[in-house]
């Protein structure tokens, strides 16, 4: 099968496999505790799970999960803004389908629908604007979440709802930046991580520069990935040469999709249409300065929270749930007090279980009751 196979070939696996052990056993700090290597990304997490990654390889590699799954960050405040908005009779709020499980205070998006609100889940931000025009007594408002892998799209739909006069279209904005909350994971002095496997999507609009002070700064290597298996292993290989020659630099793996500039379309788009927050909260890792954005002024008409003129939504996190220490690599989903009993997928108490790219969630499904 073109394009699947060539990532999935076992020769070419068990090879780098051999090579990652091959290197591991020489490198001194492994045989002293095993090297933490941060996948950032949800796509990686589920990808390791899901074809044994971590099964295969040597037991001085442990594998953290990174902050990297704009929905298992989302904070609950955030989802109650949405519901308010969400349950006045005039909207119509729509939503990629993995924001609509994620509890807040009262409840999930899944539940204002099931009381009565018109809740919609798309798949393309663009189809929001066929609702605005085919319902223009409507307010119609498009969720938009996630890292600068999905900013694009909404950006595109704001420069079109701008063309096309739209009055009753606006967005709530959630989308969030990774390489701030990167800074500021290598800052907290208790979080101890060998090297970094970093997102292919973000890194395809971002570009690898702006990884560049991971090295620099915190003398950490890191290499961008994609996400078939052999992407991976040759990631990990890559990473585990840096930590035995002792060098930190910014790799790339993933040349086939992501460039050392990053798209520079996108990147206009992102420009024009937003800028940074002075400080944006995520679940379980609190507020981080410069962390999110909001739309710039030549686009603030179509902020709903403007709109709808509504309140900040400060929920605490409840002190069992270990999200946040998942999130930086503290503990492993098991380890939460309330992983497979008060949270499951068909119950979560918290985001990581409910997003398709949440490290609880893969936990659940791949590794329940195994490790
Ligand atoms: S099991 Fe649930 S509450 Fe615990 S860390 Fe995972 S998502 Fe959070």
């Amino acid at each position: 099968m073109q394009y699947v196979d060539e990532f999935r070939d076992p020769e070419l696996a068990k090879t780098l496999l051999s090579h990652i052990r091959h290197k591991v056993s020489a490198i001194a700090k492994a045989s002293e505790r095993p090297l933490q290597l941060m996948e950032v990304c949800g796509g990686h997490t589920h990808a390791i799970y899901k074809f044994g990654i971590d099964q295969l390889l040597p037991p001085e590699i442990e594998f953290v999960h990174g902050p990297g799954c704009p929905v298992c960050v989302l904070p609950m405040g955030r989802i109650d803004g949405c519901i308010e908005i969400a349950e006045r009779p005039e909207v119509i709020f729509c939503t990629y389908g993995d924001a609509m499980r994620v509890p807040g205070r009262n409840g999930s998006l899944l539940d204002a629908k099931r009381r009565g609100a018109d809740v919609r889940i798309v798949y393309s931000p663009l189809d929001t604007l066929t609702f605005a025009e085919q319902n223009p007594d409507k307010q119609v408002v498009f969720f938009g979440l996630g890292f600068e892998t999905t900013m694009p799209s909404t950006a595109l739909t704001l420069q079109q709802a701008k063309r096309r006069g739209l009055t009753n279209f606006s967005i709530f904005c959630q989308h969030i930046t990774i390489i701030p909350t990167l800074r500021s994971l290598l800052e907290q002095p208790d979080v101890r991580i060998d090297g970094f496997l970093a997102p292919g999507h973000v890194s395809m609009v971002i570009g690898t520069t702006p990884y560049g002070f991971i090295a620099e700064d915190f003398h950490k290597p890191l290499v961008v990935t994609g996400f078939e298996p052999l992407d991976i292993l040759q990631a990990l290989a890559m990473l585990v040469d840096q930590i035995h020659d002792g060098r930190c630099e910014v790799e790339n793996q993933y040349k086939r999709i992501v460039s050392q500039q990053g798209n520079a379309l996108a990147r206009k788009a992102l420009d024009e249409v937003f800028e940074l927050k002075e400080s944006s909260e995520w679940r379980g890792l609190g507020s981080i300065a410069g962390s999110g954005v909001q739309l710039t002024p030549a686009y603030r008409e179509f902020d709903a929270e403007l709109r709808f003129n509504t309140q900040e939504h400060q929920v605490a996190d409840d002190p069992q749930a270990r999200c946040g220490d998942v999130l930086t690599g503290r503990c492993k989903p098991n380890d939460c007090p309330l992983f497979g009993t008060r949270c499951t997928p068909q119950n979560a108490f918290g985001a990581l279980m409910v997003s398709s790219e949440g490290a609880c969630a893969a936990y659940y499904q791949y590794r329940r009751g195994l490790a």
